[in-house]
């Protein structure tokens, strides 16, 4: 049955593909292209059925190609966020704010039904209502935590491990965290297991920590990429040797460390109008009362503080010594967390900047890193030949200030503008 529903999809796509082509040429813009080679201006883009079908100064537009004329302005990759949230449901507005902030794929790192999968083969298939989305379908996590901590003994977790491959889970995910000593850690045992098995499925590997010590039993166990910095101390030298040797990518998530005080202090963005198009004035009321004031008095500010500005001290490091970092922010995920997806995402631009990072290298890791880190990068991630068509337009220049990356005038997906 579920075989005959996709094969119908399968097919309409094609059609669709072939019926209702329309060639779209983007001319005379300056295009950064993710890969870290200087902007490039007086370039064409020619976009056709969801693709790049030919970039550069000599691309030729097309005869009855529709023109979009872009003298004096940008365009960069999409943003493809390492660690989001897409949920609790509905997934649709959730990724439709990402994809109005520019962000073109999200991870979803906590729990999705089982019909995200059949959601993936539309969005394939052409069917984007917002950023594409990738999954790790569940998240291992230690007790007291339902979802997430059903499997006990190793054997539980390899068989867990065995029914998401079975559902194609892009991902596999596990949760190391004792918040600050309140809860129990996933065991040494339980973690082996599900890296191994996961590894056997050949599925990349995550893991959420918080400690060094974390980072290293992960590192030790075979895991790709660790989905947070290391927030407990500063990262000593000999980790960031094994980090390399085992070839591990780190997703530093600044946004979020802010956001546990912020909204509690001067910094606090809610009169910004960026921010705002992200939330209703509910949530907004909300914001600007309740959650301040318990920001404001929460007795681990001072703990909050110290996560966030060592995050940044590790960022700096670790890109300095060549480690591979990718581009994530945790944003989305419980609605009174105020990780409000998108704005996120260009905050965490922000103090990457702030941490000491190029624009370039920035917009390196939002595309080209992720996308290599994600394993996408075939069809994602870098302007190319033949690569998807995501990409936003810029009034301002990104490489002059990674702000600029908030004057987007649109934002292409699959070749089609996203309104
Ligand atoms: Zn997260």
């Amino acid at each position: 049955m579920r075989a005959v529903v996709f094969a119908g999809l399968a097919a309409a796509a094609v059609f669709c593909g072939g019926a209702s082509a329309q060639t779209v040429a983007l001319t005379n813009a300056t295009v950064i292209d993710g890969t870290g080679a200087a902007a490039q201006r007086g370039v064409t883009i020619v976009m056709e059925n969801g693709r790049i079908r030919d970039i550069g100064p000599q691309a030729a537009t097309p005869a009855g190609a529709t023109v979009v004329d872009l003298a004096g302005k940008f365009v960069t990759p999409g943003i493809i966020n390492g660690h989001g949230h897409v949920g609790p449901p509905a997934r649709d507005p959730q990724l439709r704010q990402y994809a109005l902030y520019g962000v073109t794929t999200t991870t979803s790192m906590y729990f999705d039904q089982d019909d995200v999968q059949e959601f993936k083969r539309r969005q394939k298939a052409g069917d984007l209502r917002g950023a594409r989305i990738m999954t790790v379908m569940y998240r291992f996590m230690s007790e007291p935590f339902k979802p997430g901590s059903e499997n006990k003994t190793p054997e539980e977790g390899r068989a867990k491990v065995d029914e998401i491959a079975a559902k194609d889970t892009d991902f596999v995910k596990v949760w190391i965290d004792a918040q600050g000593g309140r809860h129990p850690k996933l065991t040494p045992e339980f973690t082996a297991a599900v890296m191994d098995q996961a590894k056997k499925h050949n599925k990349i590997r995550m893991s959420h920590i918080v400690e060094l010590a974390d980072a290293r039993r992960m590192v030790d166990q075979g895991v790709n990429i660790l989905v947070h910095n290391v927030r407990d101390q500063d990262i000593p030298d000999d980790f960031i040797a094994t980090l390399k040797e085992k070839n591990v990518s780190v997703i530093s998530t600044l946004a979020r460390e802010e956001a546990l005080f912020v909204y509690g202090g001067d910094g606090t963005p809610t009169d910004n109008p960026f921010f705002q198009k992200g939330l209703n004035a509910e949530r907004l009321a909300l914001l600007r009362t309740k959650m301040r004031e318990n920001q404001a008095k929460d007795p681990n500010r001072p703990r909050w503080l110290r996560m966030f500005d060592t995050d940044k001290k590790n960022l700096k490091k670790l890109v300095d010594a060549g480690i591979k970092y990718g581009f994530g922010t945790d944003s989305g995920g419980a609605l009174d967390r105020y990780f409000v997806q998108g704005w996120f995402e260009h905050r965490q631009m922000e103090l990457m900047r702030d941490a000491g990072l190029t624009p370039m290298q920035i917009i390196q890791s939002f595309s080209k890193n992720n996308s290599e880190m994600l394993g996408i990068d075939k069809d994602f991630g870098t302007l190319a030949k033949g690569k998807a068509a995501d990409l936003l337009v810029l009034t301002r220049n990104p490489l002059d200030d990674i702000a600029n990356m908030r004057s987007i005038e649109a934002v292409y997906l699959g070749g089609k503008k996203f309104e």
